[in-house]
């Protein structure tokens, strides 16, 4: 097993190639969620820096955009053999201040590389489309060119993952590029920028400044942004859609989410479990793909709720490197503090508390943000435990009488992020695709995260903007179409035409 990450230098901003503290005088903890200990400190940026930052991309981009894509896909291939070749230590990192379990982190590290790998293909996305004598001696095709310095802002529960949402696809389309990440747990974003200078990427494609509030208020306001890409929770996403629209900038915002699971009467009951298990207390729940409500079908409640209660009861919770450990803690103490104080809501509010997970200790970590695996029976979609997301492992049973009254509850929900669905009903599972208002769903599949190259996003309130995160969206989000037409036609004709040109 790899060794457990011990940096304990100042996390600082990369920009233009290399490491600054920049100008900002504020700076705070970034603790070890399963020790309990601050282990580093982060430097806090501020508007000097976006703007120093800002102005190091937009230097780099005329000669980065001008690169033709296959010289720029192989310093992505460069990157990706680095990744390859460093995924344990950044998983390590990962462990260190999320406190996800080590094979997860090792598991999100491997979703962020295929990302880089698709990037890696930028020559064939990006050709464009051209018809010949579109009228007499005239051509006309569509060339996709990139924005300029773009911007992402990521959320603490993937801090490798999310960033690779976006970074690869808008560099290799010719963007220059400033990451904003979580202030939770920001030394990923270091060791990958580390990663990619060694790659050969030029000073200036790529920077990181560190930061709150403050920081990502400069980038939505600064004038040589040109698109933003977010990810977190919805009333940030909400606020970032808004505030960078009225700035004049392209924004994609990914929100929160409440995702369903849908388990029918004919479902194979054992895969129904093990499903539920892994996608309700996986990464202790703080997955915005993670199952927290689980819609139980007919008698399926009855037939399920004791052995799924045995299960939550039996997970393994410990320090994330030790190699049992089924899960880690939560982020940080405000956070555990905000899920046990939905448990004590969900129990005020009459549902049935199967298996509480409050006040759990681990023994030699006593001062770690821990807490076990919660279960809650007989939720009603009036409570605040279905309406509202809790992003930690709380899984929530509605019982439903029939497959309308799943879907129906679904669709009027207002998170619409992903949504699973399991039976052996092919008829089934063909209607639920088509009827349910969700933008990711699993047939016999909890937690269905789209491949690279198919794009990754929600509907309704999980979601402001309307190009999904990677794939072909994410190419056209970080790209502007032009179309030309040009005539070389030997006579030119002479003489004004006042209408409207059609095909001659
Ligand atoms: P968050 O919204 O608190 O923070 C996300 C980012 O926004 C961080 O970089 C943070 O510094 C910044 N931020 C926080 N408050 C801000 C403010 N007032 N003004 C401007 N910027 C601010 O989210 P989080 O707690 O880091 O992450 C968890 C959330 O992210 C959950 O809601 C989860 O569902 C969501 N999430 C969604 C997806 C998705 O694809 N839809 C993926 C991952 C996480």
């Amino acid at each position: 097993m790899t060794a457990a990450f011990n940096d304990t230098s100042d996390v600082v901003h990369f920009i233009h190639g290399e490491r600054v503290r920049g100008a900002g005088a504020r700076s705070q903890p970034i603790f070890n969620p399963a020790t309990g200990e601050a282990a580093r400190k982060l430097v806090l940026g501020d508007a000097a820096d976006v703007d120093m930052a800002v102005r190091s991309a937009k230097a780099a981009f005329p000669a980065w955009s001008d690169m033709p894509p296959i010289r720029r896909a192989r310093v992505m291939h460069n990157f990706l053999h680095l990744m390859n070749r460093h995924r344990d230590e950044l998983a390590a990192i990962i462990t260190a201040e999320h406190g996800k379990v080590f094979s997860d982190a090792q598991g999100e590290v491997a979703r962020g590389i295929d990302i880089i790998e698709f990037a890696c293909g930028i020559p064939q996305l990006l050709k464009g489309d051209y018809t010949e004598q579109v009228s007499t001696g005239i051509d006309n095709w569509t060339t996709r060119q990139a924005l300029g310095v773009v911007a992402g802002i990521t959320p603490f529960n993937f801090p490798c993952m999310v960033p690779c949402w976006m970074f690869p696809v808008a560099i290799a389309a010719g963007n220059t590029f400033i990451l904003k990440p979580s202030e939770r747990d920001p030394s990923a974003s270091l060791f990958i920028a580390d990663l990619f200078r060694q790659a050969g990427l030029p000073s200036g494609v790529f920077n990181v400044v560190q930061g709150d509030k403050t920081v990502v208020d400069a980038l939505l306001t600064h004038p040589d942004v040109k698109a933003i890409s977010f990810v977190g929770s919805t009333p940030i996403a909400n606020y970032i859609y808004e505030t960078g629209a009225k700035h004049g900038k392209r924004v994609q915002a990914l929100g929160g989410a409440k995702n369903h699971m849908v388990v029918m009467p004919d479902a194979d009951i054992d895969k129904a479990i093990d499903a539920l298990v892994g996608a309700a207390y996986g990464s202790a729940g703080e997955r915005c793909m993670a199952i927290s409500v689980a819609l139980l079908v007919g008698d399926v409640a009855d037939r399920i709720m004791p052995r799924l209660a045995d299960r939550a009861r039996e997970l393994i919770v410990k320090n994330g490197m030790e190699q049992d450990a089924e899960m880690g803690p939560i982020v940080t103490r405000e956070a555990l503090e905000r899920i046990e104080g939905y448990i004590a809501e969900g129990v005020r509010e009459g549902a049935t508390l199967v298996v509480d997970g409050r006040g759990l200790k681990v023994p030699g970590h006593e001062k770690g943000f821990f807490t076990g695996g919660t279960l809650f029976d007989n939720v009603t979609p009036e409570m605040r435990i279905y309406k509202e997301e809790i992003f930690g492992p709380v899984l929530a049973c509605v019982r439903v009488k029939d497959f309308t009254q799943a879907v129906e509850l679904i669709n009027a929900h207002e998170f619409g992020n992903g949504v699973a669905c399991f039976t052996s009903d092919g008829h089934i599972a063909r209607e639920f695709g088509r009827r349910i208002e969700v933008g990711m769903v699993g047939i016999n599949v909890p937690i269905p995260v789209p491949m690279a190259w198919h794009g990754f996003g929600g509907w309704k309130r999980s979601l402001f903007g309307d190009m999904h995160a990677y794939g072909e969206e994410g190419v056209r989000f970080y790209t502007r179409q032009k179309s030309i037409m040009q005539r070389w036609s030997e006579s030119i004709e002479k003489g004004a035409e006042f209408a409207m040109p059609t095909a001659k």
